[in-house]
């Protein structure tokens, strides 16, 4: 197994005092916003070709050094994942299914032709970050750290190809309430731009994807809607996902269909977790495709009744008014559905430790 290689690697750590007043981390914590704070550490391994993975160090969250010519900078090597450690009921601290990230940020790294890291020191990297900075979690419903691991090609060179130098980071930020349960719906934008094209890179998590999906974003909320949505770059048909949520939909004979990973969906933990939760519930769930038009008229004619977008940061939000160039249409009464509430309900309360993990997805931090 090439993930095992590298293993045992030993974590140098430079402890930092806070340059952080107690009051100044309190004042932070009390409304955390999302990825504008960040915590006292920060996690680096570097990796050289013929070397391998080494100099693994937690030590003070600074800026890095990149020579100028640094391969990340001119041709978009890079990847990451993005996790949270929650303070569950009992006031421990735990992950949710970190192993998943790794195994995904492995997948990414194939695509992107960069090192594998392996899975056990990803991560052994998130939960020493999170031990060192236990004290930048915030407490509350919602609130959570958001941990943010990511790799980059440092080697300074200019001809095309893969990297012979990477840096792999881990830092973390406080993150609060992304939208309230019960909150209003959104409204998306059915954009013309497409986020990722059949052999493309659309189930790596890679900035590159990020990148292209800007200008589409800033269009929807030019329009007045809140998010995008993208439809697949063949036959612009078939919905795909949110420019970083999968999407779910719910029919009145309580079926969920969630669009198959045709390889150019991202494949989140969040959607993946949902579709055990839901069968477990004895959902009929169905991965398959599931076109905008076919979107609007079950949508009119009452078969389809919620429709909801999944990820870590905003864990599930209900969607309640598609606009497109073909005009609108409202998703049930174009608010938060019963099944939207239900499914989040199950999986926050997993997640603080509030239900049984009968699944193995909690990983308690020390
Ligand atoms: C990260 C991401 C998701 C959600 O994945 P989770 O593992 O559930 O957080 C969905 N779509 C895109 C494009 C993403 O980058």
């Amino acid at each position: 197994m090439a993930s095992l290689a590298g293993a045992g690697l030993q974590f140098h750590t430079i402890a930092h005092h806070t340059s952080v007043s107690e009051d100044a981390r309190a004042a932070v914590l009390a409304n955390p916003g999302f990825g504008t704070h960040f915590t006292d550490h920060m996690v680096t391994i570097e990796w050289t070709d013929g070397r391998g993975w080494h100099d693994a160090v937690i030590g003070p969250r600074q800026p890095i050094a990149l020579d100028p010519a640094a391969a990340v900078l001119h041709y978009a090597q890079e990847i990451f994942e993005g996790l949270k450690a929650y303070k569950q009921t009992d006031a421990s601290i735990a992950l949710f299914r970190p192993e998943a990230n790794a195994a995904r940020f492995n997948q990414s790294a194939q695509r992107l032709a960069m090192p594998e890291l392996p899975e056990a020191v990803f991560v052994e990297a998130v939960e020493k970050l999170v031990q060192i900075d236990r004290a930048w979690i915030p407490d509350g419903e919602g609130a959570s750290l958001y941990l943010r691991p990511f790799m980059i090609a440092t080697e300074a060179f200019l001809g095309v190809r893969p990297a012979k130098q990477y840096k792999f980071i881990v830092i973390a930020s406080p993150a609060g309430y992304y939208f309230k349960s019960g909150a209003p719906a959104v409204s998306i934008w059915v954009s013309d731009y497409t986020r990722a094209a059949p052999g493309g890179t659309g189930a790596a998590k890679c900035g590159g994807n990020y990148a292209a999906s800007l200008v589409p974003q800033a269009e929807a909320i030019a329009r007045g809607h809140d998010q995008v949505v993208f439809l697949d770059a063949a036959e612009h048909k078939w919905i795909e996902e949110l420019g970083g949520m999968n999407l779910y939909f719910v029919f009145d004979d309580g079926t969920l269909l969630t669009p198959s990973l045709t390889g150019t969906i991202l494949p989140g933990i969040t959607r993946d977790s949902l579709l055990t939760l839901a069968r477990e519930e004895g959902l009929k769930v169905e991965e398959s495709r599931y076109s905008l038009d076919q979107w609007r008229a079950d949508a009119g004619s009452g078969k389809l009744v919620e429709t909801f977008a999944c990820g870590t940061a905003a864990v599930v939000t209900p969607i309640g008014k598609v606009t497109g160039r073909d005009g609108e249409f409202t998703i049930g009464s174009g608010g938060s559905g019963q099944l939207t509430q239900k499914l989040k309900a199950k999986l926050v309360a997993i997640q603080r430790g509030d239900a049984q993990d009968k699944h193995g997805w909690i990983r308690k931090i020390s």
